[in-house]
């Protein structure tokens, strides 16, 4: 099959080198440079972790995202990923319901990945969680982050040099529909590329370029900071592994100093709703004056740091906050796969078999929870901080 692939984030180039392994001629097309400055993927870190509360299906395909991405650091001669572990850490004891209970029950039944966090142990394992009284949660030791825009060049190089053939400076200007076919797209204003199956890649655009998905998917922006200690020495990976700080109540979750020395700490909230290329797209003053009181209240030793980067990144959610990856019964030869709601990232090295499977219309169980389904409603989302009223 030839097949035109829009959108050259994560999703994008795992799609292509998947779909071009299996014998399909494959072009990828993103307006460019790749990485693209505004894409979700670029980024300097992503948290990677099987730590999903009670939903073993993530958990099964990020315990295979994980030894993939080692295979990756050992076949690209990089560390795109991180051991560096993660911390789901809590202020209450954790109770049947809770994110963290409920992830340290799934990973008793599946050999035991997750360590028992209490306040003694934070502590003295961590030292910068200093006198607050995060007392209870998870350690998960074969987590921690990946290099997501470094990922994406890596592997957008990789699929050039498989031969994918890679369009930068290519936009998407809408579908070649004849009937209820989808023939291919119009790129630039009106060049034509046939296809036999487009596959739409394009994240957080996707509700902007493709009009009828805006009734299931939002773009939300997120605000994303980068804190400069003034002793880096207390969040170096070794004592300050990626955390999550009574993440499915607040949204906080952060990164250990990278090489740059900087500690990233964001929301994981409800986020506004904008286009990626909204002229709003930055950090507002409101923001920044929450992240510095939860840094405040949590990390003493980073209370001073400057903000020395912020950014706003991009969810396409969805309203169950489950991927979608999946052919549109209405428009044979189109197939959308979007909607990372915000965790997708960690999946890199699985993405684009799925991808790839649902583009063949292949048997993949996977598949049903990231169906088409234009019926789910908002609040079928479980995690309450994306929600949260003062955030709105
Ligand atoms: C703040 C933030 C934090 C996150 N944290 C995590 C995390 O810790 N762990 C995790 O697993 N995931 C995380 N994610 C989610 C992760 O970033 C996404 O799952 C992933 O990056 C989505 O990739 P994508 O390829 O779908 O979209 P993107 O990376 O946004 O790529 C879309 C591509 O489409 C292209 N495009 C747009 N318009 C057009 C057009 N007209 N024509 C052609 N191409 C076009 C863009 O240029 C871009 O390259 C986070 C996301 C955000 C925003």
């Amino acid at each position: 099959m030839n097949v035109l692939i829009v959108g050259a984030g994560i999703n994008g180039v795992t799609a292509a080198i998947a779909l071009h392994k299996r014998g399909h001629t494959v072009r990828l097309i993103d307006p460019g440079p790749i990485p693209h400055p505004g894409a979700a993927s670029t980024d300097i870190s992503k948290a990677v972790r099987s730590t999903y509360g009670s939903d073993e299906d993530y958990t099964e395909l990020a315990e295979r995202s994980v030894r993939r991405w080692r295979e990756w650091n050992e076949q690209f001669g990089l560390t795109l990923y991180h051991e560096v572990g993660m911390l789901f850490v809590r202020r209450s004891l954790m109770n049947p319901g809770d994110f963290e209970y409920e992830s340290f029950q799934v990973s008793k039944r599946r050999g035991g990945r997750l360590e028992e966090m209490d306040q003694k142990t934070l502590r003295a394992r961590f030292p910068a969680w200093g006198e607050n009284n995060f007392g209870y949660g998870v350690f998960e030791r074969e987590a921690g982050y990946a290099e997501s825009g470094t990922a994406v060049s890596v592997l957008a190089a990789h699929a050039k040099d498989l031969g994918v053939q890679l369009d930068q400076g290519c936009q998407f200007t809408r579908l070649d529909e004849n009937g209820s076919k989808v023939r291919g797209a119009i790129v630039n204003g009106n060049d034509r590329i046939e296809a036999d199956i487009t596959v739409m890649t394009a994240g957080a655009w996707t509700p902007y370029i493709l009009p009828f998905t805006r009734s299931f998917f939002r773009a939300t922006g997120h605000a994303v900071f980068h804190f400069q200690p003034a002793d880096p020495s207390l969040f170096a990976p070794e004592r300050f592994p990626v955390f999550g700080a009574d993440i499915s109540t607040t949204g906080y979750y952060g990164f250990p100093l990278n090489r740059d020395g900087v500690v990233k700490i964001a929301n994981h909230g409800p986020g506004r709703e904008m286009s990626p290329d909204s002229t709003q797209r930055h950090v507002t003053p409101q923001e920044e004056a929450r992240i510095k009181d939860f840094v405040r209240e949590t990390f003493p030793a980073l209370a001073d740091a400057p903000i020395v980067f912020a950014r706003i990144c991009l969810y396409c959610d969805t309203h169950d906050g489950h991927f979608w990856i999946a052919p549109d019964p209405d428009r044979a030869g189109l197939v959308v796969a979007t909607g990372d709601s915000g965790h997708g990232f960690k999946f890199a090295p699985v993405l684009g078999d799925i991808i790839a499977d649902a583009a063949e219309e292949k048997d993949n169980p996977l598949l049903k929870k990231f169906r088409w389904r234009p019926e789910v409603r908002p609040g079928a989302e479980k995690e309450g901080a994306r929600y949260l009223q003062e955030w709105l």
